[in-house]
């Protein structure tokens, strides 16, 4: 089976592979969020306009009912938009589309209410009074808030447009004599509406990507800086975090969690004798080998020193242990690291063990004893493999 180290996957397109669902899930969380707190004080507004308009109307003055219809129902929208509250950050896909939809249908109930309110107070009126100046300029002011605020979804927000200031021409163009003028300037600004939602559509996609590019690149050098830049292993710092939190899991359920301590040995003559940057190669020549040894997706293999390595296999026994490490021990044996014409051919020692419940206190302890193993392994004459 291939897995994407075969393929020349690097870290860092690794990091960006390993990152992808955490950028989706922000940039649906964004755009969810950003519509749940800009639509909030909508019937707030609504219903002060309306009880203005109606005021000066003097609607209000003949009897204080006429108020009601329109404060139930745009406290019922306020409370319905307030209860109705974002998604998890990690829900699917699916649940936040369905939030936006019902989200979307509350705002769309409130442009519609609005606009039902001025073309009441239009066709009542008829005439450029106060309270229809005023409704004039509140569906002004909330056609463009509207343009501005709802620019992560543009359907929905030329739409939203749409239903605040097309009621209102229509009646004022076709249906009354002293309006018209006030119908025609607002279809001129309609006009330019649409074309703004454009522009603000483009500057809010901007500021998501740039965010996105943060959230990639700060992954990226998170990744980074867990990776061994030689070898594309992890390195000790990805180690140390990797084991403890590894060890300290397995401890709870006292599983078993297999440790494989590699030191290559006589490295040091490598270098001597065919120079630093032969032994550099040597080292990839040995992590590609390793690689090829660690498949499951739950072992870790890290380069922790200069020529040291470790292999972590959780729910690893023994036999299995020694297995894997006289597997690894007998092909980089058979394989030599091919310099140009030059074949160098190099071996490792190595200790394996399993994490002693009952006596290892900590992550540390393990390393101990099975690292033991591993100079054990040296003492012992080299190119093996000691268990403990
Ligand atoms: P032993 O069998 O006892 O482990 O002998 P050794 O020579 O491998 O052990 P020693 O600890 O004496 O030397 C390790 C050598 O590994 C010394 C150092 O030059 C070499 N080494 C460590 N890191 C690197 C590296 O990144 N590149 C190269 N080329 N050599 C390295
Ligand atoms: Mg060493
Ligand atoms: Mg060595």
């Amino acid at each position: 089976m291939q897995t994407i180290r075969d393929l020349g996957v690097t870290p860092e397109d690794q990091a960006r592979i390993d990152i992808e669902p955490d950028v989706q899930s922000y940039v649906w969380r964004r755009s969810t969020t950003d519509l749940y707190i800009r639509s909030k004080p909508g019937p707030v507004f609504y219903l002060l306009a309306c009880a203005i308009s109606f005021w000066l109307a003097g609607y209000i003055q003949q009897s204080w009912w006429v108020m009601l219809a329109p404060t139930i129902a745009f406290g019922v929208l306020g409370y319905l938009r307030i209860a109705h509250k974002p998604p998890e950050a990690h829900a699917a896909q699916q649940v936040f589309e369905r939030w936006k939809q019902v989200h979307w249908t509350y705002i769309h109930i409130g442009s519609v209410l609005w606009s039902v309110i001025a073309v009441t107070i239009g066709w009542l009126e008829r005439e450029p009074n106060q309270a229809v100046i005023v409704s004039v300029i509140t569906t002004i002011t909330f056609s463009t808030a509207a343009s501005h605020a709802f620019a992560m979804h543009p359907l929905h927000a030329r739409i939203c447009v749409m239903e605040l200031i097309l009621p209102s021409i229509l009646l004022y163009i076709f249906g009354t004599k002293n309006l018209q003028a006030t119908g025609i300037t607002l279809c001129i600004f309609f006009g330019y509406l649409l074309l703004n939602v454009r522009t603000t559509i483009r500057e809010y996609q901007k500021q998501i990507d740039v965010e996105v590019m943060l959230i990639r690149s700060r992954a990226e050098i998170s990744s980074l800086s867990m990776t061994d830049a030689l070898t594309g292993l992890p390195n000790r710092r990805k180690y140390e975090q990797a084991w403890q939190s590894i060890w300290y899991m397995a401890a709870r359920k006292q599983e078993v969690l297999g440790l494989i301590v590699v030191d290559l040995d006589h490295f040091k003559h490598i270098n001597d004798e065919f120079g630093h940057l032969a032994g550099d190669t040597c080292l990839q020549h040995f992590a590609e080998i390793l690689k090829r040894h660690v498949r499951r997706d739950s072992d870790i293999a890290a380069r922790i020193g200069g020529e040291e390595f470790v292999i972590i296999m959780p729910t690893c026994g023994k036999v299995q242990l020694i297995q894997v490490a006289e597997n690894l021990r007998a092909d980089l044996q058979k394989t030599p690291c091919q310099l140009g014409a030059v074949q160098i051919v190099f071996t490792a020692s190595m200790g394996t063990g399993v994490v002693d419940w009952k006596n290892d206190d900590s992550p540390d302890l393990t390393f101990e004893r099975i690292d033991k193993a591993c100079y054990q392994a040296k003492a012992s004459g080299r190119n093996r493999v000691v268990a403990v």
